[in-house]
């Protein structure tokens, strides 16, 4: 394919993982990013085999492996007997079955080895898209500073309020799905002898959507806290906003104690209420496709969000940068056709809130190879 530049707009998660792709496959990238610089903002991810591998192939998972803890186990517990109803081997074992292990880190350090890898030369910060014109053999780009940029094509990965989606296929706000999130980083040693402290484990509550999860971050130095529960009245979506600890104990106070020790351990909480929206029937038009939370934002019940952000971004780059494919559309219509079954399904199983509760086979989901899979 001829083109020359391709256009990002978002430096997340997803579009910084495009830009590193795209580069490694012969591409030259631009990436609008609305922010005026990168900060460290918040607390964990939790990255399963099939994004650490996707990583890998990046070139960026040593960089990751030097801060991550790699849980031994992922852990499902009955809320109030504490009863384990599935244990999944992770580290060594995931490494060995998938190809990487599970990684567990703090999200600023995922995103400074990404912004690592991706010269900033090809990095506009404090370019926010406000409008995008898809002029067939080109897409012009607009900024809010009244400035614009053409490219040659036009990945939207802008996240779960996407405007390069409105632009493509209407105006539809995501939907609040009536569950808020609470999350806190505690030090270890303040957690004493409580078991799995180096596993990644999910308490069950009498409804799914009631749940704790706890796993390790900053090498086992920490333990990150999230926990959620329906509840009206919150609508906020916020990486910041502090919630009440007091709160948080009450909701969970008929829980294990060994479930409970871990909230008495909290001094301090974040709270977000959480968005979803349907999956989409098509991610792209013309000389413009979506990616990550812009066209599947999800449930972070199954930690697949990040994860399915960077497999687009990987095979998105490789359609673009395989010869079969003559212009742009063609290259994004192979990148749909590769990729919406499975990132549809995991962001309806995500809502389902089913996953590994009871049985412990992670296979459809972490050994998914985005740097392999066939693109025809
Ligand atoms: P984002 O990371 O949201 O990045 C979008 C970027 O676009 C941002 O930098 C933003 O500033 C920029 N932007 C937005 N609008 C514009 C514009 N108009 N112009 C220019 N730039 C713009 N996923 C996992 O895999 N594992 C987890 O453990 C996990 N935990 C989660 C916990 C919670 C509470 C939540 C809410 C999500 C979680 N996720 C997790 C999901 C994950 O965070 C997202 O799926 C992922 O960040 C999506 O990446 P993205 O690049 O598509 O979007």
């Amino acid at each position: 394919m001829k083109e020359k530049v391709i256009g990002i707009s978002g430096a997340g998660i997803g579009g910084l993982a495009a830009a590193i792709a795209l580069r490694k496959l012969g591409k030259q990238v631009l990436v609008f990013e609305q922010a005026k610089q990168f900060a460290r903002v918040g607390a964990d991810i939790n990255l399963t085999p099939n994004a650490v591998r996707a990583l890998d192939g990046l070139g960026v998972g040593e960089a990751l492996r030097e801060t991550a803890a790699r849980p031994g186990y992922r852990i499902s517990r009955d809320g109030f007997t504490g009863e384990e109803t599935s244990r999944l081997e992770m580290a060594e074992a995931a490494q060995q079955k998938y190809g990487a292990p599970q990684l567990t880190m703090h999200r600023a350090d995922l995103m400074t080895a990404l912004e690592g890898a991706v010269p900033a030369e090809c990095i506009r910060l404090g370019k926010r898209t406000t409008g995008v014109q898809d002029l067939g053999d080109k897409v012009v780009v607009e900024f809010d500073d009244g400035t614009q940029e053409t490219v040659d094509a036009l990945i939207g990965a802008d996240g779960i309020h996407s405007m390069v989606r409105n632009a493509l296929l209407g105006q539809e706000k995501p939907q609040f799905t009536g569950v808020v999130a609470y999350r806190a980083v505690v030090p270890i040693e303040k957690l004493g002898n409580l078991p799995n402290l180096d596993s990644f484990t999910k308490w069950w509550g009498a409804v799914p959507e009631v749940q704790i999860v706890s796993f390790p971050l900053n090498r086992g130095k920490d333990l990150f806290i999230f926990a959620t529960t329906p509840q009206e009245g919150w609508e906020l979506e916020s990486w910041t906003a502090p919630g009440e600890v007091g709160e948080l104990r009450e909701i969970y106070k008929d829980f294990h104690p060994e479930a409970r020790a871990l909230l008495d351990a909290c001094d301090s909480v974040l709270k977000s209420a959480l968005y979803v929206r349907d999956p989409l029937p098509t991610w792209h038009k013309g000389r413009m496709a979506l990616l990550g939370d812009a066209c599947h934002p999800m449930m972070p019940f199954m930690a697949q969000g990040a994860g399915q952000a960077i497999e687009d971004a990987v095979v998105l780059a490789r359609c673009l940068a395989d010869s079969r494919y003559a212009d742009v559309p063609s290259a994004f219509t192979a990148y749909q056709s590769v990729r919406h079954e499975r990132a549809s399904r995991i962001q309806i199983a995500s809502r389902g809130n089913a996953w590994l509760k009871e049985g412990g086979n992670g296979d459809w989901v972490y050994e998914y190879d985005a740097w392999a899979v066939p693109l025809a």
